[in-house]
């Protein structure tokens, strides 16, 4: 048997991230201010974001340098290995070759530090304080708590409240790194206040948390806001993953034919899917993407294709993207990281363009591929990463019935070493698969916005 694991030396990691809207024959549409309704202007967002990263939220050149303070801590976890799913294909019997690439080696378990360091990184620079956030699962909460330490700010995180009571770890997780958490919805913001006096049992949902998140970044000049997924410098910050990927393939002798990644705010898809992409726009060769999410939040498969706001209250601006409605409250299933009601609008304007196949699987079927996964690769997938698992599964199966023998690779995001609940209960048979919410979806899209 050949080699299974491909790792780049400390000086071939990349030294600048890429930029898809370079490449992108039809540019984004644009982003509208929610008063006005007019394309905003990058002085709306100053209150919110530090000025490198809305920089780069417009920026259309191909490459942007990461900055040598930001290289050198990535370096501690990067390059993350990609590795070939041997036994995997031996339990499927396929004649597929899967690859993946595994995001779970950094210090919290997932690829969202990836985006934490840099953009602790810009505000510490910029002299901003301290930093609200939102976070589902916490994956993303843990990992700017995390940065924020290395950095010297506060981190003030809003946490869905499901995830709150579902996973304590998390939140034991921030705040051993220094961090604070705080149930959403909460008394300490207006917009929060707001949904409990309406719904005093609301479970949250990531759309009242970023709400809650923004207010405080808006009425406090110290603070800024950051965002975990969704806005194209996060996109941007996660290409490291397919850059990576492109050189370990390459060292791997193979090209992928199909790459699939789980898709919540879409961050973890782009980051591996973007730079191959990016190659196939500029006349290399073609590769099929697959967007694979929960049948529970199916936003790209059955969302439109619209403007909607990216939380609850309202407050951020309208962006194009698939959506389910800014009012939709998705089921607690286990999949924290997936319960979100839009998409990034790089990742729909990628597959609006056509550039890549979307699919939703129920969480049975995911958490029976993760199971499947651990006890061929070692791995424990986190929820999430399980249905990337599951579709790279449904792919190499869908080669073993038509006799080829295509290369996956699909992106395994992080370890399920903090949901071991989730999986306890699976395995205990008191999971269920939810119907697909026709009635709560409708009526969260009438509410969408007229522009
Ligand atoms: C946050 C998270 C996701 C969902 O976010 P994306 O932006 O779609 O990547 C998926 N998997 C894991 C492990 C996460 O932490």
């Amino acid at each position: 048997m050949d080699t299974v694991k491909y790792l780049l030396a400390d000086d071939a990691l990349p030294t600048h991230w890429y930029n898809l809207q370079a490449d992108l024959p039809e540019a984004l549409p644009a982003v509208l201010h929610p008063a006005t309704g007019k394309p905003i202007a990058e002085s709306d967002l100053t209150p919110l974001f530090a000025k490198a990263l809305i920089d780069q939220e417009f920026s259309r050149e191909r490459w942007i340098e990461i900055p040598d303070a930001v290289r050198s801590i990535l370096l501690q976890w990067r390059c993350t290995p990609l590795y070939r799913a041997r036994r995997l294909e031996q339990v499927l019997d396929t004649p597929a070759k899967i690859f993946y690439k595994y995001e779970g080696v950094s210090p919290s378990g997932s690829h969202k530090p990836n985006t934490a360091v840099p953009q602790a990184y810009y505000n510490q620079a910029e002299g901003i304080r301290k930093i609200a956030t939102e976070t589902g699962a916490g994956q993303w909460g843990s990992s700017l708590a995390m940065a924020c330490q290395i950095f010297g700010l506060e981190c003030l995180v809003y946490m869905v409240k499901v995830s709150y009571n579902q996973k304590p770890y998390r939140r034991a997780l921030m705040e051993a790194y220094g961090g604070q958490c705080i149930a959403s919805p909460s008394d300490t913001t207006d917009s929060g206040r707001a949904i409990l006096s309406k719904d005093p049992d609301c479970t949250g949902s990531l759309g009242i948390a970023i709400s809650e998140a923004v207010e405080v970044a808006a009425k406090n000049p110290d603070t800024r806001y950051c965002l975990g997924s969704v806005l194209n410098h996060v996109m941007l910050h996660q290409t490291i993953i397919g850059l990576e990927a492109q050189s370990q393939m390459q060292m791997a002798g193979d090209y992928p034919d199909v790459i699939v990644g789980c898709t919540g705010g879409g961050s973890n898809y782009a980051g591996i899917c973007f730079p191959f992409l990016g190659e196939q726009l500029r006349g290399g060769k073609k590769v099929r993407l697959l967007a694979v999410e929960p049948a529970a939040c199916p936003t790209l498969t059955k969302g439109p294709l619209a403007y909607d706001y990216g939380d609850t209250a309202k407050l951020t601006p309208l962006v194009k993207m698939h959506t389910l409605g800014s009012g939709f409250v998705p089921a607690g299933f286990h999949s924290g990281g997936l319960r979100y009601h839009g998409m990034a609008p790089m990742v729909s304007h990628v597959v609006g363009c056509g550039y890549s196949d979307a699919r939703a699987i129920n969480q049975l079927e995911c958490f029976s591929a993760g199971l499947t996964f651990a006890r061929a690769e070692g791995i424990l997938p986190a929820p999430e990463a399980t249905h990337a698992v599951a579709g790279a599964v449904q792919e190499a199966l869908r080669c073993k019935a038509e006799g080829r023998s295509e290369t996956i690779l699909f992106n395994l995001c992080g370890h399920g070493h903090f949901d071991m609940q989730a999986y306890m209960d699976y395995q205990a048979g008191k999971l269920v698969d939810y119907a697909y919410p026709e009635a709560e979806i409708a009526m969260a899209l009438a509410g969408l916005p007229q522009v």
